[in-house]
């Protein structure tokens, strides 16, 4: 080993400026890296969709893009990379489904590995009393569920989106309306096949090297790159009663999602979401749901008003539950919605877990899935909810109509202690998402600028020290800020780096660590 230079590998405190790297380093770049032989293949053209991601924000080009069929591939491209040593200011970035939102997944003038070309084998199902599946973490979750249900299981905490790849959610948390129950998705897997920043191929669980396992989830990809995934599964309900109902009163509402949280009978999913000032919105409903009351659920109107709406939902297998419609009904009747604004559908499982999809496809038809998102994560503890929502709801946000506010509680205590995901310090915590559509070169209400103004609004509110409130898919620019974002945890974090990628090869498009040279 060689003496590593604290100092060097966190970024400074100015903002973070990308190295140039010379043209003759990456002249030889190209020329070593081209003798390598791969089982995979390396390219150093067309791969300008490396520069690319959902946010649509940041676009840095790599100098190659590797697309490895074996795990050998990853390590042998780490391993030479790192025996370059500090010479070298090539860094690396595993590419999942690309769908970050600020250039997480990118490395400028460094190496992408494409991950979802490596596939390790077939997916390796266990069944027992803990069942699993073994999958390339390359995998899109959508087909880990087609393949698990042909045996009759699924995994069971999701997010709401499933074309996304096993190791780009396990890097961050993967979390939906599941999380109160089996808690976030790196709460659900068993075992991890790592290649750390040494190029070193190791395999982790809670029994097996503990410390890297507990690092690498939640870990935004700074320790190794995950290539295989161990993942709990249950057995699958075919079919999901899916129910919405409207608040007016804030506080009803969240009473209401957090007794639905942390009754031991209760829902398999709660959501809820934020409407302000949307014309017709019930009218959209109806395309997918029915009212409970038609005639007066026609007359209620939503323009002009801010409501909250909580969005659950019920597993069930037709030939078991005779007694469904009973269950919900005595859930429901604890609950103190507006009584004409209830609306249910019957739904299979896989519509229910992919519903995101199908916004996609309709957005894709008129071209509005490729557009630029400008999204704001929270996370905020349950005794500051009531404060931000009066700022956020009623004095920043006008209206909601650029993209949905999603607002759900979550229940740390069903949560895995020590992985690096940051969260806020209380029990109870909200997921705040704001998933915004910037329509290009609009410059009014609809448009990025607007948009990232009232991000700035959000954000400059919660920064307010004794909100205690953690970004969830955090960006930052500056070791101050990123060193605030881990508080108590940044030692750790800090030390696990130096453990297991000294020279801050991997993921640089977080932007926490400099390529040390
Ligand atoms: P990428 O964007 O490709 O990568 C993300 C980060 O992980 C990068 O830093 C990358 O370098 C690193 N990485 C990727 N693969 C690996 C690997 N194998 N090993 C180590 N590091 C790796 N999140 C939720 O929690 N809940 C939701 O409900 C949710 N819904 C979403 C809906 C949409 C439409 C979108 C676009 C995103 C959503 N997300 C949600 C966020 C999502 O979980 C993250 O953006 C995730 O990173 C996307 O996965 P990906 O495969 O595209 O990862």
């Amino acid at each position: 080993g060689f003496m590593i230079n604290r100092e060097h590998l966190c970024s400074s405190n100015h903002p973070f400026v990308t190295p140039i790297v010379p043209h003759t380093i990456q002249s030889i770049t190209h020329s070593s890296l081209a003798k390598m032989t791969f089982e995979g293949k390396i390219y150093f053209k067309n791969i300008d969709y490396a520069a690319k991601d959902f946010g649509n924000r940041y676009h840095l080009m790599p100098s190659a893009v590797l697309h490895p069929k074996s795990v050998s591939d990853i390590s042998t491209i780490v391993k030479y990379i790192f025996d370059l040593g500090p010479s070298s200011e090539l860094t690396v970035a595993a590419r999942g489904h690309g769908h970050s939102l600020l250039g997480q997944a990118q490395a400028h003038q460094g190496i992408v590995i494409n991950m979802e070309s490596l596939r390790v084998s077939e997916m390796s199902f266990h069944t027992g009393k803990h069942s699993y599946v073994d999958v390339s973490a390359g995998e899109l979750w959508i087909n880990i569920l087609h393949e698990s249900l042909k045996r009759g299981l699924a995994p069971k905490s999701w997010t709401d989106y499933l074309h996304l790849t096993v190791g780009g959610t396990l890097s961050n948390a993967g979390i939906s309306g599941q999380a109160f129950k089996h808690g976030p998705q790196i709460n659900n897997v068993y075992q991890l096949q790592v290649v750390t920043g040494r190029g070193e191929v190791a395999t982790c669980s809670e029994e097996e090297n503990t410390d890297l396992f507990h690092a690498v989830l939640g870990g935004l990809g700074q320790f190794g790159i995950i290539t295989q995934a161990r993942i709990a599964l249950e057995p699958a309900p075919k079919m999901v009663k899916w129910i919405r109902a409207l608040y007016s009163d804030f506080s009803t509402f969240t009473n209401d999602q957090e007794h639905l949280i942390s009754s031991a009978n209760s829902f398999d999913y709660i959501e809820g979401f934020v409407i302000i000032n949307r014309t017709g919105l019930l009218n959209n409903w109806r395309l997918s749901f029915n009212p409970k009351d038609p005639v007066q659920a026609n007359q209620f109107t939503s323009e002009g008003k801010i409501l909250f709406c909580l969005e659950v939902a019920k597993y069930y297998n037709p030939e078991e539950s005779n007694h469904i419609d009973e269950e919900i009904d005595a859930l429901l009747s604890e609950l103190s919605y507006i009584q004409s604004t209830l609306f249910l559908s019957e739904v299979s499982y896989v519509d229910f877990l992919d519903r995101v999809h199908v916004s996609e496809i309709k957005l894709r038809e008129k071209g509005l899935w490729d557009v630029t998102h400008p999204w704001l994560n929270l996370l905020i503890p349950r005794s500051k909810i009531h404060e931000f929502a009066q700022e956020v709801f009623r004095n920043i946000l006008k209206d909601t109509s650029n993209g949905p506010v999603l607002i759900y509680p979550v229940n740390k205590s069903r949560w895995k202690y020590g992985t690096s995901l940051i969260t806020p310090e209380e029990d109870v915590f909200y997921l705040v998402a704001f998933l915004s559509s910037a329509i290009p070169s609009s410059t009014g209400k609809d448009g990025l600028e607007h948009i990232l103004t009232q991000n700035n609004k959000i954000l400059n509110f919660c920064g307010r020290p004794h909100l205690g409130i953690k970004q969830y898919l955090p960006h930052y620019s500056s070791l101050e800020e990123w060193k605030a974002h881990f508080g108590a945890h940044w030692e750790v974090f800090h030390r696990r780096k130096l453990t297991y990628d000294p020279l801050a090869i991997l993921a640089p498009g977080q932007r926490i660590f400099r390529r040390t040279t």
